[in-house]
């Protein structure tokens, strides 16, 4: 994922500073729209600093209709975007009023990218969710475009880009079904892994979670399969995995 790094570039505060967190408090991404015909991570900085009157920016990301995503907070800094929630919500916005526009395709492609990735490396930030919902912010128009469909789209990727770069896959050196690369993020369809590792790997329709002997798993739904990040199906089968960057090869060991 090609992200601009804007942290400590932006305007700020004299002297107010935004309070940390444990990454461990994040639970969700809250998505939001600038409500600005236009804009940027410094248009933005500014009036949060100037009229506002805040420590700084209120977003962690931005993402400008180009598909630029902009770095502006740190994960653990608690940004002013969801008012009693910001402990625990990680703040995006798409430059754009999206009463009268839409996302442009590059940048809801990007917000898509970006959560995988956010939630590669967050694992408790579970939820994606837009500002009005949000407890207290039912009445706000933010982001206005759907949620449902959003989630859909963070979770059904295929139907938004469907090509994706294959992944070779090794269980104990066999071969099994290939796996994807999306977002420099290598994925492995967790059936054909944990059953090749002699594991029993069960779906549950209702809450849409696979599990592997009885533990949840959680993953992304690619064309009805469930494939999950490389490390975290190692981990879940108890084994390790090695990745040969040139050949698009992991290999995982299970005892
Ligand atoms: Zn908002």
């Amino acid at each position: 994922m090609n992200i601009t790094d804007l942290r400590g570039k932006l305007p700020r505060h004299a002297s107010k500073r935004y309070a940390t967190r444990k990454l461990t408090d994040i639970r969700s991404i809250a998505i939001h729209h600038s409500l600005t015909l236009t804009g940027s991570a410094a248009a933005f900085a500014n009036y949060h600093v100037g009229t506002n009157n805040w420590p700084g920016i209120a977003y962690t990301y931005v993402i400008s209709q180009d598909g630029t995503v902009s770095q502006c907070l740190d994960w653990t800094q608690v940004g002013f975007h969801v008012g009693n929630s910001n402990r625990h919500a990680l703040g995006i916005c798409l430059v754009g009023d999206f009463r009268s526009q839409k996302p442009s395709t590059a940048q809801y492609q990007a917000a898509i990218k970006l959560v995988w990735y956010l939630q590669g490396n967050i694992p408790s930030a579970k939820e994606i969710k837009g500002h009005s919902e949000y407890p207290g912010y039912s009445w706000k128009a933010c982001p206005v475009i759907s949620m449902s469909k959003f989630r859909a789209d963070v979770a059904a990727p295929a139907a938004i880009q469907p090509q994706y770069p294959a992944v070779r896959i090794l269980v104990n050196g066999r071969a099994v079904a290939s796996g994807v690369l999306i977002a420099d993020r290598a994925l492995a369809p967790l059936r054909s892994v944990g059953e090749a590792a002699g594991k029993s790997v069960s779906w549950d329709n209702v809450t849409k979670t696979a599990s592997v002997d009885g533990k949840p798993v959680y993953g992304q739904l690619i064309d009805g399969v469930t494939y999950v990040a490389l490390r975290a199906v190692a981990e879940v089968l108890g084994g390790t995995v090695s990745w040969d960057g040139p050949s698009k090869t992991a290999s995982i060991l299970v005892a």
